[in-house]
């Protein structure tokens, strides 16, 4: 089982912690081979239609684009809207321009504690939220104004106000947003206007159809602006997730996950084992055999070590020839048995070099159990002794050791 194709099936009574889901949702993100995902340069459709199958930190990190974008936003309208008061003091009647006033204020009211809301951090539900009350607001202020500049004010003079949903729409365009979430922002801009208009008793008319067009046409601009814009995000990012020769996670993400798994036992979930496989004598097959055969032996040795973990275990390229596997739910005996059996797949491995000669393979594994309450270095250093230990003894042998206080129980 390659890492493009780990699937996501799940025993039902496991119950995968956030990270888990995402790693291997992250790990299935690869090209589709349809016409459409080679279009997208290898991204599959899904990718840019829902936030379903991105990784939780991906989504972390989209939303603080988001927030620091709607914050702008909305502070925007606070501050240009009413800016616009000295020209309608000379160009809206007397009336008009104290009835105006008010909308204009509600907007800036509403809108600067809103644009304050959108900071980093937020919850993706919250800002979420934000974000669609700061469009909401907008769309308000423009119905409000339209329906107090409607009657008397010439058309010329409406344009600033009569553009609104053009602006709002169009702004869409400088977030990363997938296509789901908007197009609902864009239906909510769209039912303001139209209810506007059914209000106005403007509904059905050539106008209405060609501002329509109009609207439809920045709308798609927006959506096309946005999907390029999350497409080339994504790609920044699973680039600097995933280690480039063997297509599996890199160090940075199996800490992050290392730290998520961590949480989740501190806070009475499941116990959780790691092992450190360092391959044996690699040096010896780049000596006699090259780098890009060493290479290849990475890259299978990669593929072995996934082929041979459950479902809801994660395996990364911790550094030059380790790899570094986290088993959620599993105890030492289990943990033991896994080793032995990845150990047992990679024995059976053979590489071979472009004289067709058999390149045999090795590893030594250190394994050991997370003891609640101690720190992720604690454990990696466990699993390195014991891995040392594993080389002292020999090599091609897998050696647990637990911790101390585990070892007096
Ligand atoms: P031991 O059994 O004690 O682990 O011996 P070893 O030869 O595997 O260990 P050592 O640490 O001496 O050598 C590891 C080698 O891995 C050295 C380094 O050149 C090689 N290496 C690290 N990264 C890569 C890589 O990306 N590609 C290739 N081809 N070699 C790499
Ligand atoms: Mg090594
Ligand atoms: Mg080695």
């Amino acid at each position: 089982m390659s890492s493009e194709s780990h699937s996501s099936k799940q025993s039902p009574n496991d119950v995968p912690s956030e990270l888990d889901v995402a790693l291997r949702a992250g790990i299935k993100q690869t090209a589709r081979k349809t016409l459409l995902g080679r279009l997208l340069n290898g991204f599959d459709l899904q990718d840019i239609f829902s936030a379903e199958h991105h990784t939780p930190d991906f989504i972390e990190t989209r939303s603080e684009y988001i927030a620091t974008r709607v914050r702008f936003m909305a502070f925007f309208y606070a501050i240009a809207v009413p800016l616009w008061t000295p020209i309608d003091y000379f160009l809206l009647s007397h009336e008009h321009f104290r009835l105006i006033v008010w909308p204009k204020l509600i907007l800036t009211l509403v809108l600067l504690p809103l644009g304050q809301q959108a900071v980093r951090g937020l919850s993706c539900k919250h800002l979420h939220i934000v974000f669609m009350l700061t469009v909401l607001t907008a769309c308000l202020f423009h119905f409000a104004s339209m329906l107090i500049l409607n009657s008397g004010t010439p058309e010329p003079i409406l344009a600033g106000y009569n553009y609104m949903p053009f602006m709002v729409v169009s702004m869409l365009g400088v977030f990363p947003l997938t296509i789901n979430w908007s197009l609902t922002l864009i239906s909510l801009i769209l039912c303001c206007y139209l209810s506007l208009q059914a209000v106005l008793g403007r509904l059905i008319g050539m106008d209405t159809v060609n501002t329509l067009w109009t609207f439809c046409i920045l709308a798609g601009i927006a959506l096309w602006v946005q999907s390029s814009q999350l497409l080339v995000l994504l790609k920044l990012y699973r680039e600097s997730s995933r280690d480039p020769l063997t297509g599996i996670i890199n160090r940075r993400i199996m800490m992050k996950c290392l730290a998520s798994k961590i949480k989740h036992a501190n806070e009475g979930g499941s116990p959780f084992c790691i092992l450190l496989f360092d391959l044996d004598r690699f040096k010896r097959i780049n000596d006699n055999y090259g780098h890009l055969v060493g290479d290849k032996v990475l890259k299978a040795a990669a593929e072995v070590l996934q082929q041979g973990l459950r479902e809801q275990d994660v395996v990364a390229r911790f550094g030059g020839e380790e790899f570094l596997a986290v088993l959620p739910q599993c105890r030492y005996p289990d943990a033991i048995a896994l080793a032995e059996g990845m150990r047992g797949d990679l024995n059976r491995t053979t590489v071979l070099t472009a004289d067709g000669e058999e390149i045999r393979l090795s590893t030594s594994i250190g394994i050991t159990e997370y003891e609640i309450g101690e720190e992720i270095s604690t454990t990696l250093n466990r699993a390195d002794e014991a891995l040392y230990q594993a080389k002292e003894t020999g090599r091609n042998r897998a050696v647990h050791r637990q911790s101390e206080h585990f070892s007096r129980l």
